[in-house]
């Protein structure tokens, strides 16, 4: 499979080229030229398959003509060791939990794969030392490191805004130690990903080492994020439910909700999206008057959505093609600290399911925008005891910290700290 990228001056790359590099030559994004759909005797069946099974047929149709059958098996079922169960909340509401993997959010599908892909064929190849730089404004940091963790052959730079992420974050990806560097920018999150941006565009560098992000730019980061999409619908099926499935994905990179358009145009049974926002609503605006006006991402509770310029907005315009295309398929919605917060604690009172932030976010906007016959699942992004400190001060109660997530608090904090000028990157990283 050919990848084309999303400003069209590129060369077409292969996959392989498209993982190790990123991000396009002319700074565009990586598409696959074809996109399978997947025959109707699939999701007739869909509902009798596990998660692996319904995974590995999704990987085939990406994945299928690069990388040969029993690796990519292998890779599928390594990274999918833990479930993602469909749980009901209330009335037509399903949330898909995508926080059983190590960190606890559902960045560690995507994470997973790419590393053991990526070692695929770095091993494949014998390549030298590949270097991942990611920024992250929380998750992202803490699933990549935890992915690539003790992976042969790579290294990586978690880049993140200082005092900006949450200290369970924080220890997530300052404590591993091996191969993983962190490094704390004097900045938000926009000059973190700014940086990396840069530095592949950077010869002296690129001349100096091997470079690759890890960010949901990355095809083989963004892409297995389908895999979940298909078995949400695949649980409802054996519920018996399979008409006018609404799926909500709180958003801030647009990389998940992209995936889960991918699994549409593969023929997947889903009606419509809504991507939920917090109160940075750039495509919130754009789907209201059909122009993209990025914006400096402001700070939220929900802060791993605190995006100014969401990088998959151009794959959902390559994918759509026009404004009124992408308005038939998507819905959007905003919502303020204050919404989340009261979401949040009703859900908690009424129900008894414990939302994190982001979760919370894709609940309310099927609490209002789902239609009396609809059937609609949130992606619940993250497990709340990530966001302790915000989770309790809104229920008043101590919120339990998972055994996994309690490890990574014993060990000690190591990074480096920069400002934010891509001078002072670039002179680290020609050191190493
Ligand atoms: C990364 C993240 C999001 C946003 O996902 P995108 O793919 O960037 O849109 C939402 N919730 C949580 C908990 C995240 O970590």
């Amino acid at each position: 499979m050919k990848y084309y990228s999303t400003n069209k001056q590129a060369d077409k790359a292969t996959l392989q080229e498209a993982v190790v590099k990123g991000l396009a030559s002319d700074r565009g994004l990586f598409m696959p030229e074809v996109i399978k759909q997947l025959p109707a005797s699939f999701f007739d069946k869909m509902k009798d398959m596990s998660f692996q099974e319904i995974a590995y047929v999704v990987a085939d149709a990406f994945f299928g003509e690069d990388v040969d059958a029993e690796s990519l098996k292998k890779i599928v079922y390594d990274t999918l060791s833990f479930d993602v169960p469909l749980v009901h909340v209330n009335d037509h509401i399903f949330s898909l939990e995508l926080f059983h993997g190590p960190t606890l959010a559902f960045k560690d599908v995507g994470a997973r794969f790419m590393s053991r892909l990526l070692g695929y064929f770095i091993k494949k190849e014998g390549q030298k030392e590949v270097n991942v730089l990611v920024a992250t404004s929380g998750d992202t940091g803490s699933a990549v490191a935890n992915g690539f963790l003790g992976v042969e052959g790579i290294h990586v730079y978690v880049l993140y805004p200082k005092g900006k992420v949450s200290p369970i974050q924080e220890c997530q990806f300052t404590t591993l130690g091996k191969n993983i560097t962190a490094l704390e920018i004097d900045g938000v999150f926009d000059d973190c990903q700014a940086l990396v941006k840069s530095a592949f565009m950077d010869k002296d560098l690129n001349n100096h080492m091997k470079l690759t992000s890890a960010n949901s730019i990355n095809v083989a980061r963004f892409l297995p994020q389908a895999f979940y999409y298909f078995y949400a619908v695949a649980q409802l099926h054996k519920l018996g439910i399979k008409d006018n499935i609404v799926i909500c994905v709180p958003s801030g990179n647009f990389g998940n909700i992209t995936a889960g358009l991918f699994g549409k145009r593969m023929g997947m049974p889903v009606s419509r999206f809504i991507a939920a926002n917090n109160r940075n609503d750039i495509f919130f605006n754009y789907l209201k008057s059909g122009k993209y006006e990025p914006k400096p991402s402001v700070q939220t509770i929900a802060n791993a959505m605190d995006v100014g310029d969401p990088s998959n907005f151009a794959r959902v315009l390559a994918l759509y093609g026009s404004h009124e295309a992408i308005c038939k398929d998507i819905a959007g919605c905003t919502y303020t600290d204050e919404q989340i917060r009261e979401t949040l604690k009703n859900c908690y009172q009424q129900h008894k399911y414990l939302l994190d932030p982001h979760g919370a976010v894709g609940y309310r906007a099927l609490c209002e925008y789902l239609k009396p016959n609809e059937v609609g699942v949130f992606l619940e992004t993250a497990h709340p005891a990530k966001f302790k400190d915000t989770v309790e001060a809104i229920i008043g109660e101590p919120v339990v910290i998972p055994a996994k997530l309690q490890e990574f608090m014993k060990g000690k904090k190591q990074s480096i700290e920069l400002p934010k000028t891509f001078e002072t990157f670039k002179s680290y990283l020609m050191a190493q």
